[in-house]
């Protein structure tokens, strides 16, 4: 049985032309880039390389590249760097406006930080579309607000947030043309899933702080990158070594570093045109899970949304039900509901746009990419609506009857 992967938005495999970049620098051009030896120039050299390929790929300066470990990493430096920088030189709590919806790793940041009383934190709730309004953003900035973090792309639904229309607000209050807060204010944009599909030049876009993660466009695992506009104050968060500009200790991840390099390049000269063939691949996919499988919905906006990115809901199903049938039938897909602490709680981002519990536990994303055929849909177009079928006879109406009741 050839399997079908559906779920590129958890990762993607590494690119051939990637890994042939990647592989010298595992074994013949092993050097530490901090050796001042012809070894470490080597590999230093290979980083020079990759840190003017990602400059050019975000419109930035090489010096405003950190290599990191991948947007968790990105993500806890900017927003934790940045408070810190803040307490050099102020004692009032600081506060951070962000999004109901964002990944864990940029909520529970913020959640750390609040917990630790180090700083307040404002969550704005995405509308029923899993779209950000700017004017909700505005409205939660305060005297104290010293950073707003708010993701490009989610990475469940797939919907696209006004960053660029966030980033002039920004600017204007940074301008002095509003006084909405005391302080500069710092931009932040978590970009993981939107490197492959969206423009994500930092000028256009009005950020000081970007993240991203190679993995999501056909890079390596374990890398990533944090722009940090010049000028933006923000402190490192990891102590050892001089490396990134002393703002990410730690020897570098050349092979890594080499393939991110190569990744953003060909997504530059690529992903125009895979784009259009995936995007239509996915309205074709959407509309006919549609029209062929009764009592579903598609979560998020169906414009304002990720070329890649489909996520349903299916009446009377099980999610988790759902997709290990699908796995059974060598299909890869993931579900609304995360595992934590051994139970299943619907997703967070779901239950923001509105979605009832039983609605977010019966959901489905399944994310395509540039391996992504007509074919692969059309198997799993069949096989799903089989298994939904099975799955609804199966519960009848015992979900349903079992939230109404609760
Ligand atoms: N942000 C978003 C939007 C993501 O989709 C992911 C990965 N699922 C991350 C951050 C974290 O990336 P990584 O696991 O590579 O650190």
């Amino acid at each position: 049985m050839k399997k079908i992967y559906l779920d590129y938005a958890a990762t993607t495999p590494v690119d051939k032309d990637v890994l042939k970049e990647m592989l010298p620098y595992f074994s013949e051009k092993f050097g530490n880039a901090s050796s001042i030896h012809s070894f470490g120039q080597t590999a230093q050299q290979a980083i020079d390389q990759a840190r003017a390929q990602a400059a050019k790929f975000f419109g930035a300066t090489p010096n405003e590249i950190i290599f990191t470990s991948g947007a968790t990493e990105s993500n806890n430096l900017a927003i934790k760097g940045v408070v810190k920088s803040y307490y050099t030189k102020f004692k009032t709590k600081p506060h951070i406006v962000t999004s109901a919806f964002e990944h864990h790793c940029v909520l529970d940041t913020c959640k750390a930080l609040e917990k630790e009383n180090l700083a307040e934190i404002t969550f704005v709730s995405p509308d029923k579309d899993g779209v950000i309004q700017v004017a909700d953003i505005q409205k939660a900035i305060k005297k104290n607000t010293i950073l707003i973090s708010i993701m490009y792309v989610n990475n469940e639904i797939g919907t696209v947030q006004p960053i660029a229309e966030i980033g002039k607000m920004v600017k204007m209050i940074n301008n002095g043309e509003r006084k909405e807060t005391d302080f500069q204010l710092q931009f932040h944009t978590d970009a993981t899933q939107a490197v492959n599909y969206f423009d994500c030049n930092v000028n256009k876009l009005g950020v000081h702080l970007l993240s991203m993660s190679a993995h999501k466009i056909y890079g390596p695992k374990g890398n990533g990158i944090l722009y940090i506009k010049k000028g933006t104050p923000i402190k490192k968060i990891q102590d050892g070594g001089d490396q990134e500009y002393k703002l990410r200790a730690g020897t570098q991840n050349v092979p890594g570093i080499v393939g991110l390099g190569k990744a953003l390049e060909l997504v530059m000269l690529n992903a125009k045109r895979e784009n259009v063939k995936i995007k239509n691949l996915r309205d074709y996919f959407i509309k006919k899970v549609l029209q062929e499988i009764p009592k579903t919905k598609l979560n998020g906006s169906k414009v304002k949304r990720s070329p890649n990115n489909t996520n349903f809901s299916f009446e009377d199903v099980e999610g988790e039900g759902l997709l290990l049938s699908l796995d059974m039938e060598g299909i890869a897909c993931s579900t609304g509901s995360a595992c934590s602490s051994g139970a299943l709680s619907p997703s967070h981002v779901l239950l923001a746009i509105g979605l009832k519990p039983e609605q977010a536990h019966g959901s489905l994303r399944m994310t395509l990419g540039k391996h992504t055929t007509k074919q692969e849909l059309d198997i799993t177009l069949k096989k799903l609506k089989v298994i939904v079928e099975r799955l609804r006879q199966i519960s009848g109406n015992v979900l349903s009857d079992y939230y109404s009741s609760k």
